[in-house]
């Protein structure tokens, strides 16, 4: 006898599991959630590590968002803590104030200025271009050679494996460059980090949908397709998957995560440079540009988590190549992979009975809040 269900939705992270809660919730509809992993919430997991400390086992997840109606529907299951998310960067052997502002201007020159004379000199020394195209013109056009080979050109290089050049505008474009002194990282209005985790999110998610959810982990769809009947699809996994790669397999870049704890002896020894009890940098993520050391970034979650407890825990991110066994981190924004993914897209919207959304089905540098507006979207029109 198969299993009934009246939605199979492929992959447990923002994008699936928002779906199925409004089917369940709007429509009593009846789902399946099938998850590769050992865990829902996808890249968005956290959870308490082996010292005490909570951290995000796929990189930082800094929530933002502009949209009052995302806001509104996450927060019945999860309160939120605000978080200005500050972060350095560090280079030329000292941190730097980043994203650049009047800060990090001042650290270039090496005195205090006002934000005229940072303005004068941005318009002295930014390079005019008239269209932006790629993720070089769109800084070289807002801040010059100077702090685009000093903050951006390495750390692409290392993050993409591609010239910024070959990377579309959007990718660099996503960072602020100000003229006053805020130094938060992200432009949205709303920025804050669910209060007990993100994992209490999907907890409270699958809670609210009963008994009219049933949740298969450590699973492939794949498996259970021919053990279950369906009525429509909902794929968030990679859309070049779903069609056997029969235009060839799209860009990734994938990533390593290690992380290390400290306590004791260990970490006193690093709160003097960072100047905070209890961690082990100055700021909740570092940034490191060049290419002497292999990775992009070391991030410190518990200065935005505001935990309170005396290990702590950093996790340095090195960028690899996408292989087998590896996870499909990052879409590549530029106008090649669009020119692949574009084939897809038209085989997925030919197929009737089965939604792809979510970043890797639309194959998009999406944010969690752009992944659970397109779930919610999708809810209302299936
Ligand atoms: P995912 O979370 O990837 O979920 C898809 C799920 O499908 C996965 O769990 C996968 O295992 C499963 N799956 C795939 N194929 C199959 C299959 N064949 N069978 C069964 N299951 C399958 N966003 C922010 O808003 N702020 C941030 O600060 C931020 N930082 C990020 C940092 C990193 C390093 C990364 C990689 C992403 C970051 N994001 C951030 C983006 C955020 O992770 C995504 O927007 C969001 O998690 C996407 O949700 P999703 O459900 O589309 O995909
Ligand atoms: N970037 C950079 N230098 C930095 C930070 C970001 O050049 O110090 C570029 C880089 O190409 C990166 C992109 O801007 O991939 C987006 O950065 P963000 O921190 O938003 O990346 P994510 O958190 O999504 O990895």
């Amino acid at each position: 006898m198969p299993w009934n269900f009246d939605y199979l939705i492929v992959g447990a992270g923002f994008a699936g599991m928002t779906i199925a809660e409004r089917l369940v919730r709007t429509k009593g509809a009846r789902v399946l959630i099938v998850e590769r992993r050992n865990h829902i919430g996808g890249n968005a997991h956290d959870h308490y590590d082996d010292a005490g400390v909570l951290i995000h086992r796929y990189g930082p997840h800094y929530f933002r968002t502009n949209s009052p109606r995302i806001r509104e529907y996450l927060s019945q299951f999860t309160d939120w803590t605000p978080v200005d998310y500050t972060i350095k960067s560090f280079t030329r052997d000292r941190y730097w104030n980043f994203p650049v502002n009047l800060n990090t201007f001042e650290q270039l020159i090496g005195r205090p200025a006002t934000s005229e004379e940072f303005i004068e000199w941005l318009e002295k020394t930014r390079v005019p271009v008239e269209n932006p195209r790629n993720s070089e013109d769109i800084i070289l056009s807002q801040v010059g050679y100077e702090l685009y080979e000093l903050f951006f050109k390495g750390y692409t290089l290392k993050q993409w494996k591609r010239h910024p050049r070959e990377l579309d505008a959007s990718v660099c474009g996503r960072i602020p460059i100000r003229t006053n002194r805020d130094d938060r990282y992200l432009k949205e209005d709303f920025q804050a980090l669910p209060s007990a985790g993100y994992h209490r999110i999907f907890q409270r998610m699958t809670e609210a949908m009963g008994d009219n959810v049933k949740i298969l982990l450590n699973t492939d769809y794949r498996e259970v397709l021919p053990h279950v009947q369906f009525g429509h699809m909902v794929y968030t996994g990679p859309i070049d998957a779903y069609f056997d790669f029969v235009h060839g397999k799209l860009p990734y870049r994938s990533l390593r995560f290690e992380f290390e704890s400290f306590e004791g002896e260990a970490l006193a020894a690093r709160e003097r440079l960072s100047g905070k009890t209890g961690f082990w940098q100055p700021a909740m993520q570092v940034n490191y540009p060049d290419a002497s050391v292999p990775w992009t970034r070391i991030v410190e979650i518990k200065h935005a988590t505001g935990q309170r407890c005396a290990p702590t825990t950093i996790v340095r991110e090195f960028p690899e190549d996408f292989i087998a066994g590896k996870e499909p981190y990052y879409p590549v924004p530029n106008a090649e992979s669009q020119s692949i993914y574009k084939r897809y897209k038209e085989m997925a919207d030919a197929l009737p009975g089965v939604s792809f959304i979510g970043r890797l089905a639309t194959y998009r540098y999406y944010n969690m809040d752009q992944v659970v507006g397109m779930a919610l979207a999708e809810a209302d029109r299936i």
